[in-house]
C-alpha cells in the first residue's frame, strides 16, 4: 500500500537504466563546458526529475499527484528531484504563488535537497541560455521572426484537415532574423507586433509542428526578473530547455503534452548538434547528450472536483469560497485546513497508481486514504452536533458522577479521557422518537439504552414546544449499571447512546461540510462550473463538546464518535471559542 504503484514509468526507469548510455550517469557529472551546462549539479543521483509548477495559483490535490510520483519515484530510485519553478509567463505569476508551492510541497513531506544540493530552480534563470537557444536556432536556419498579424497567424495555421499556409516573413535571411528578434528583444516593437516562430513544417499532421512561436513580446514586470526582459519565451520552448539544462533523465508530464513531445524532441535535439554553415564554418551545438525524455501519464481528475488553477482561482475572486485555504477547496492548503493530512494524501496517490489514459477517480476513495490514515492516530472525543437536553429525573440536581473512555480504543498506552455525567445531558436529536420507527433501537418512552460508558437510562416523555417540537427528553437512570462495575452486565440494551454533560460541555462552532459542486464531473461538456455549485456546501452549528478537547490548538485532529473526523481549524480555533472543521464521515455517506 505504501509503495507507489506507478509501475509503466518505473518500468520505463528501469529500462533505461539498463542502456549503455546511462551507465555512466552523465547528468550526473559536473559538466565541463559552462555554458552549455551552467548550474548543472554534480552529484551521484541515479535519475533526475523534476516537478514544474507555473507560481501562478495554489496547488491542488492534481498537483499532489505529480509531487508524488516524481519526488516518489526519485526517493525509491536514490535519484533527485528538481523544484522548479516554470515563471515564464509573468503577468501571472508572483512571489505569493511560489511561497505558497515551496510551503505546499514541503507539508506533504518532500524535499527538493538532495545530495548536499538545493535543487531548487527558476526558468527565469535561463532566459540568457533561451535566447541564445532562439539566435542558435536562427544562425541555423530554423527559426524566424513572423509579422504576421495574429488573425493571419491563426488563419495560416490550418485546420486538423487543412495544411496550413507558409507565412510571407518564413524565408527571411539569417541576417534579418537576427536583426528582427534584436528589435524584439530591446523593447523597438509594441507587443504582438512580432513572433519568433521556429521553422519546421506547416503542412504537419501535428499541429503543434507549423511552426510553433518559441517567444513573444510582453513588456510586462516579473517578479524575478523586473524590467530586464520585455520577450518572454513560450513554454514549449522553455521547458524542454530547463530539463537539458539541469540534466533531467525522465520529464513525466501530463497526457496534454503528448502532441508536444516531437517538438520537445525536435528542439533539444536540434540544440544538441552540430549545424554546418554555407560558408563552411559550423555551429557548435549548445547542449549535450544524452537529452531528457519526456513521458506523459494520466492526470488527476477526482469527481465531484475541477482541478484547474483557473477555475479555483475564479471561485476566489469572485468570493465563491472564502479564499484558497477554504475548506471546501481541493487546494493543499484548503485540504490541510479541512483536516487532510501529507499520510493520507500520499497514500491516496500511492493507491490510484499512475496510468497512461485518463479517468476519473471517485472522491471516495481520497476519502477513504484518509479514514485510513486517521484511523489510528485519531484522539477519540464525544460531540453532540445536534443537541437536545436530556433531564434525568430521579437524581438531583446536584447529582455528578465521574466517567473514563479511552483516547484510543486500540491505544491502551494513550490513557483515558475523563468527564462527568449530571442530571442535564446533551444527546442528539435523532436519537430520539417518540413514536419509533421499526428497527429504531434508541430513546423513546419505555426503552432502556445505554449513556456509553455511563449509565443506562429509561426514557419516560418528553417536553414539546406549542408547535409539537420536542424540546427535552425525561428518563430515569438506574444507578447500578455503571459501564465498567459489575452491575453493568445485568443490563441487556440494544442502543448506546454517545452523550455530553452540559454542566461541563464545552461549546463549540462546527462546520460540517457537503460537496462544493452538484455534478460529478462539473467542468464536463462545456457546462459553465459556476452553473453546478452546490448551495449548501457548508453548514455550520453549535455543537457541545466534550471537556477534553480544551487542550486542542489549531490542527487538532479528533474521531467524535459516531460523526467523524475532525480537525481545530488552522485559522478560527481559539481555546476560548472552539472551532471545528468536520474532515470525512466516519463512513462513505457520498457515493451514489
Ligand atoms: P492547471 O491546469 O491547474 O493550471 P497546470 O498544469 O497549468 O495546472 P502547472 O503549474 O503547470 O499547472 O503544473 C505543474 C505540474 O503539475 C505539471 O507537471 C502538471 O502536469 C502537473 N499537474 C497539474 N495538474 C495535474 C493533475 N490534475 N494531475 C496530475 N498532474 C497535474
Ligand atoms: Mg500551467
Ligand atoms: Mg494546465
Amino acid at each position: 500500500d505504501h509503495a507507489p504503484a506507478s509501475n509503466f514509468l518505473k518500468n520505463i526507469i528501469d529500462q533505461d537504466l539498463q542502456k549503455p548510455e546511462y551507465q555512466h550517469r552523465p547528468w550526473a557529472r559536473k559538466p565541463g563546458g559552462a555554458a552549455v551546462h551552467a548550474g548543472a549539479p554534480a552529484d551521484p543521483a541515479n535519475i533526475r526529475l523534476r516537478f514544474p509548477p507555473e507560481p501562478n495559483g495554489y496547488l491542488h490535490v492534481g498537483h499532489a499527484k505529480a509531487i508524488c510520483v516524481n519526488f516518489g519515484l526519485a526517493k525509491e530510485y536514490a535519484g533527485a528531484c528538481h523544484m522548479r519553478f516554470d515563471d515564464t509567463n509573468p503577468e501571472k505569476e508572483s512571489e505569493e504563488f511560489a511561497n505558497s508551492i515551496l510551503d505546499a510541497v514541503s507539508w506533504l513531506g518532500f524535499d527538493w535537497n538532495s545530495f548536499g544540493d538545493t535543487n531548487l530552480y527558476h526558468a527565469s534563470d535561463y532566459f540568457d541560455f533561451m535566447v541564445e537557444s532562439a539566435e542558435f536556432l536562427i544562425r541555423a536556419g530554423l527559426a524566424y521572426v513572423d509579422e504576421q498579424s495574429a488573425e493571419d497567424m491563426r488563419t495560416n495555421r490550418g485546420t486538423l484537415t487543412q495544411a496550413g499556409v507558409n507565412s510571407p516573413f518564413r524565408d527571411r535571411s539569417v541576417a534579418d532574423n537576427l536583426a528582427r528578434f534584436a528589435a524584439m528583444k530591446n523593447g523597438e516593437l509594441p507587443d504582438g507586433a512580432a513572433v519568433l516562430r521556429a521553422k519546421i513544417d506547416m503542412a504537419s499532421p501535428n499541429i503543434n509542428l507549423r511552426d510553433p512561436a518559441i517567444y513573444r513580446i510582453k513588456h510586462a514586470h516579473h517578479h524575478r526578473t523586473g524590467d530586464r526582459w520585455c520577450i518572454y519565451p513560450m513554454y514549449t520552448f522553455a521547458h524542454p530547455i530547463e530539463d537539458a539544462l539541469e540534466r533531467i533523465t525522465h520529464s513525466f508530464c501530463t497526457l496534454e503534452f503528448e502532441d508536444q513531445r516531437p517538438f520537445y524532441d525536435w528542439l533539444l535535439g536540434n540544440l544538441a548538434k552540430d549545424h554546418p554553415q554555407p560558408d563552411g564554418s559550423v555551429l557548435k551545438a549548445i547542449l549535450a547528450h544524452p537529452l531528457p525524455k519526456q513521458v506523459e501519464f494520466a492526470r488527476l481528475n477526482l469527481s465531484y472536483v475541477v482541478t484547474s488553477k483557473r477555475k479555483l482561482q475564479q471561485l476566489v475572486l469572485e468570493n465563491r469560497v472564502s479564499g484558497w485555504d477554504d475548506p471546501r477547496m481541493p487546494t493543499i492548503v484548503g485540504l490541510r485546513r479541512r483536516g487532510f493530512t501529507p499520510e493520507g494524501i500520499q497514500l491516496f496517490c500511492n493507491r490510484i497508481g499512475v496510468s497512461k489514459s485518463d479517468s476519473w477517480i471517485d472522491y471516495s476513495v481520497l476519502e477513504g486514504a484518509l479514514r485510513d490514515d486517521l484511523d489510528p492516530k485519531a484522539h477519540r472525543a464525544v460531540a453532540v452536533l445536534d443537541p437536545l437536553p436530556l433531564i434525568l429525573d430521579n437524581v438531583p440536581e446536584d447529582w455528578r458522577d465521574d466517567c473514563v473512555a479511552p483516547v484510543h480504543p486500540h491505544h491502551a498506552e494513550w490513557g483515558q479521557r475523563d468527564f462527568s455525567i449530571g442530571k442535564r445531558l446533551w444527546i442528539e436529536a435523532e436519537d430520539f422518537q417518540e413514536v419509533p420507527e421499526k428497527k429504531f433501537f434508541r430513546l423513546f418512552p419505555g426503552n432502556k439504552v445505554r449513556l456509553r460508558y455511563g449509565y443506562v437510562i429509561e426514557c419516560t416523555g418528553c417536553d414539546k414546544d406549542e408547535n409539537g417540537k420536542v424540546i427535552a427528553v425525561h428518563a430515569n437512570v438506574f444507578l447500578d449499571s455503571k459501564s465498567g462495575t459489575p452491575g453493568a452486565d445485568t443490563y441487556k440494551v440494544k442502543g448506546n447512546l454517545h452523550w455530553v454533560n452540559a454542566a461541563t460541555a464545552v461549546t463549540a462552532k462546527v462546520r460540517l461540510y457537503d460537496r462544493l459542486f452538484t455534478e460529478e464531473h462539473p467542468d464536463a461538456g462545456g457546462r459553465n462550473f459556476l452553473d453546478v455549485l452546490n448551495p449548501n456546501s457548508l453548514t455550520e452549528v453549535t455543537a457541545y463538546l466534550e471537556p477534553s478537547v480544551k487542550t486542542s490548538t489549531p490542527g487538532t485532529i479528533y474521531q467524535f464518535e459516531r460523526h467523524g473526523y475532525f480537525v481545530a481549524d488552522l485559522k478560527d480555533h481559539r481555546p476560548d471559542s472552539p472551532v471545528f472543521n468536520r474532515t470525512v464521515t466516519l463512513k462513505d455517506s457520498w457515493s451514489k
